[in-house]
């Protein structure tokens, strides 16, 4: 009786329902909400740009952490990984970006070889990037199986690459994983070219099965195409 109380008591907790594969993601990345979304926090891992905005789906929060981590255990002394915006705690829009609606799109500052993170996600050049860590960093992304997309200017992909082959990566793995050298049009690979996204990758994640009510299509492309033109000036002159 006691025993079947306890369990009856343990399945009505909160904590148990957090356990069920629940529907988070509606709609589109771009015209879309968050429903029972799941906070980023600071970790020893990660550092959070905009606390107010590290809401997301469980798996994006989970990945985020999960990867940060496999860094610090493969590469000693990692610094900790700057995230920017993920969504708003029930997404929607959130200025000036034109996704990060339902919790399934990320920020991501990268590794740098100073050792320490930046104050922002500001511009780097590619000799400023750590490749060793950030190579690992994308390597847990895609193999994680939830990834859709890495957004990463072509400019910062070659030491990744070269990164790549010094680790024995083969050419196939390589050429499905980067754009690059590919033209700049190419939706070719894991990682592709998207214009200005030099001062962060930005990190795109599948719809869940469960998740029926994910839409995986980016909506009404050309307006989403125009505002996202517009969130480029306007990130970079905010950061
Ligand atoms: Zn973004």
């Amino acid at each position: 009786m006691g025993l079947s109380l306890l369990l009856c008591s343990m399945l009505a907790t909160p904590a148990f329902a957090r356990w069920k594969p629940t529907q988070q993601a509606l709609g589109a990345v771009n015209r879309g909400k968050l429903v029972h979304p799941s906070k980023l926090h600071n970790s020893r891992g990660v550092k959070l740009r905009f606390p107010r905005n590290s809401w997301g789906t469980r798996r994006m929060v989970d990945l985020i952490q999960q990867c940060a981590k496999v860094v610090r255990k493969r590469h000693r002394g990692a610094h900790r990984l700057l995230v920017g915006d993920l969504s708003r705690k029930r997404g929607g829009r959130l200025k000036p970006h034109a996704g990060h609606q339902n919790g399934r799109e990320a920020d991501i500052g990268f590794y740098m070889r100073r050792g320490k993170p930046l104050g922002g996600l500001w511009r780097v050049g590619a000799a400023q990037i750590d490749a060793k860590r950030t190579l690992t960093l994308i390597g847990c992304f895609v193999s994680s199986g939830e990834l859709m997309n890495i957004f990463l200017d072509r400019s910062l992909q070659p030491p990744l690459v070269k990164e790549a082959r010094k680790r024995g990566w083969s050419k196939r793995r390589i050429k499905s994983t980067f754009s690059w050298p590919r033209g700049r049009r190419s939706r070719v690979g894991w990682v592709q070219h998207r214009g200005g996204h030099w001062n962060h990758m930005h990190v795109r994640l599948k719809c869940a099965r469960h998740e029926r009510r994910c839409v995986t299509r980016v909506a009404s492309r050309r307006r989403a195409k125009r505002r996202s033109r517009r969130h480029r000036h306007r990130v970079a002159r905010r950061r």
